[in-house]
């Protein structure tokens, strides 16, 4: 089962996908978090993609491609897959597209994340995450004096380079001009549920859950 969480920066994504992940028993594959990683270990990858990273812009497609397809044939048929985050354009479509069909596969759904630009932004400005388990907070609860960690592992808590305010913004103009248009790539193919992703974490993956039954 190969499933696509699409949605814009902010939408919920990741967490959702995390989430959906553990209780369908499926693997989360996301390019934004090998790219983090990769960055974190200052790996010849990392150093490839930091700028464009930094700068809110897409990784160039021919590494991002065959980051993810090689991930896919490493992952094998054991498992479902779910795909955060890619693909982003219309060229990494194709591309899935075509690697799939030449072993027989098929995307079976795509779920498309909701949420308004206001609160978009709302969130990536205020958004803390856990340096080892990953989790999101808002500052609201980050910057809390009493916090000493992650209240989840106790992790570290940091802000993502590219949730300043002037890269939010390019990501998201990113985003609306190459990404959204697969939407309508999706639905034409019948394979596109649109899921509203506002409200409570628990509720939203909820919904995910059901949207994918
Ligand atoms: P994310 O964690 O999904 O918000 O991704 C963080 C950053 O990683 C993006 O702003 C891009 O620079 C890069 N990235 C993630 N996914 C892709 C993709 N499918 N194609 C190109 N770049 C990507």
């Amino acid at each position: 089962m190969y499933i696509i969480f699409m949605g814009p920066p902010g939408a919920g994504k990741g967490t959702q996908a995390e989430r959906v992940a553990g209780e369908l028993k499926l693997e989360h594959l996301a390019p934004g978090d090998l790219f983090r990683q990769a960055v974190k270990q200052e790996s010849d990858l990392g150093n490839e993609v930091q700028g464009y990273m930094e700068r809110g812009e897409l990784v160039p497609d021919e590494i991002t491609i065959r980051i993810i397809l090689d991930k896919l044939d490493d992952i094998g048929d054991e498992k479902g897959v779910i795909l955060d985050g890619f693909p982003r354009n219309y060229i990494q479509a194709v591309a899935l597209d075509e690697a799939l069909e030449k072993q027989n596969k098929a995307i079976d759904r795509v779920v498309n994340i909701q949420v308004e630009q206001k609160e978009l932004v709302r969130r990536l400005s205020s958004r803390w995450l856990c340096r080892e388990c990953q989790s999101p907070y808002s500052s609201s609860t980050a910057d809390n004096p009493c916090l000493d960690g992650c209240p989840g592992c106790g992790g570290e808590l940091y802000q993502r380079t590219d949730d300043k305010p002037e890269t939010v913004a390019r990501r998201l103009e990113v985003y609306y001009k190459e990404t959204a248009p697969l939407i309508d790539y999706y639905r034409n193919q019948c394979k596109l549920v649109e899921v509203e992703g506002e409200g409570g974490v628990e509720e939203i993956t909820a919904r995910m859950i059901r949207a994918l039954e």
